[in-house]
């Protein structure tokens, strides 16, 4: 999680101005996650939001974390890198560094929410959400190996309200790459605040593409004009009253609830991905219809 709270805003303000790369680098330099824990639970001390005492049972759980007892919360970044490098090596017995692979990030529209809104959001209708997109998609066979990531979105000249997203990063074989792109397209809604909900890129550094996919820590983009015009996005640091927001909603869940895959099971500390359907070209053809897809159906993920 960035939890280093933001106060250089009033640089940004310049509407079509390239933002400064200081919170860039600053960026880059992620502090340590016992570093990282130490400013959420001052962010959590300092709230003045009503639910302060939430927030300081939270901070009471975050200080009380130890390396022989740790709390198992996804709001503590320790225990959310311990999963992760965890998972990481567990990622290894289901596919290999050194096959084609290919990651993939899918931002649905109807998973955005208002900020104060995001402790609504529940991981479960999430994944269900995520479960019926793929089988909507007619691609639920296919192995994937993934995690549900949270991300801050805004515009610096207010061109539409700022908001959160719930979005899938996940891992696949490139041999499979093609046709989950082809099938998923249809489905998801391209909008003003989601420019491209879905995206695809090779792996070509394993360590650092995967630590990307299952990434604890949350990010705040902040989309922009160039000079030229062109829209740009930048990732920040988040501000502390949307961090606070993101620790009560991750306080809800253990770091491994956020893990999200697809015809792969787990045995013990193996994964054993399973062999996707041989389908037949006219059922490779099919292509899934964007009405077919309910949108009060989405709506009840919410709950
Ligand atoms: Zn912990």
């Amino acid at each position: 999680m960035d939890f280093s709270t933001n106060t250089n805003t009033s640089q940004h303000q310049h509407r079509s101005a390239k933002p400064s790369t200081r919170n860039t680098v600053k960026n880059k330099k992620r502090a340590a996650p016992e570093a990282q824990r130490q400013a959420c639970i001052t962010s959590l001390r300092f709230t003045r939001t009503h639910s302060k005492p939430k927030c300081s049972e939270i901070a009471d759980v975050l200080d009380g974390c130890t390396t022989r007892d740790p709390c198992h919360s996804a709001a503590c970044s320790v225990c959310s890198k311990a999963t992760q490098k965890r998972g990481l090596v567990q990622l290894t017995t289901a596919f290999s560094p050194d096959e084609d692979l290919v990651m993939i990030t899918i931002i649905d529209a109807r998973l955005q929410c208002d900020p104060g809104e995001l402790p609504s959001i529940k991981l479960k209708s999430v994944r269900r959400h995520f479960q019926r997109l793929f089988t909507q998609a007619l691609c639920s066979d296919i192995p994937l190996w993934g995690y549900i990531g949270v991300s801050y979105n805004e515009h610096i000249a207010n061109e539409w309200k700022p908001r959160w997203a719930v979005e899938l990063h996940g891992v696949v074989r490139a041999n499979h790459a093609e046709r989950l792109k082809a099938q998923l397209r249809p489905l998801l809604e391209r909008t003003e605040s989601v420019k491209r909900p879905l995206r695809c890129d090779p792996i070509r550094n394993w360590k650092r593409q995967t630590s990307y996919v299952s990434k604890p820590y949350v990010g705040r983009r902040v989309s922009y004009r160039s000079e030229c015009g062109d829209k740009r996005t930048w990732k920040t640091a988040l501000k502390a009253t949307h961090l606070v927001e993101f620790l009560l909603w991750a306080s809800d869940y253990q770091p491994d609830d956020r893990h999200f895959m697809m015809a792969i099971r787990r045995y013990g500390n193996r994964l054993n991905v399973l062999v996707p359907a041989r389908l037949s070209s006219s059922q490779l053809a099919k292509r899934p219809q964007e009405a077919a897809w309910k949108p009060e159906e989405a709506h009840k993920t919410r709950r």
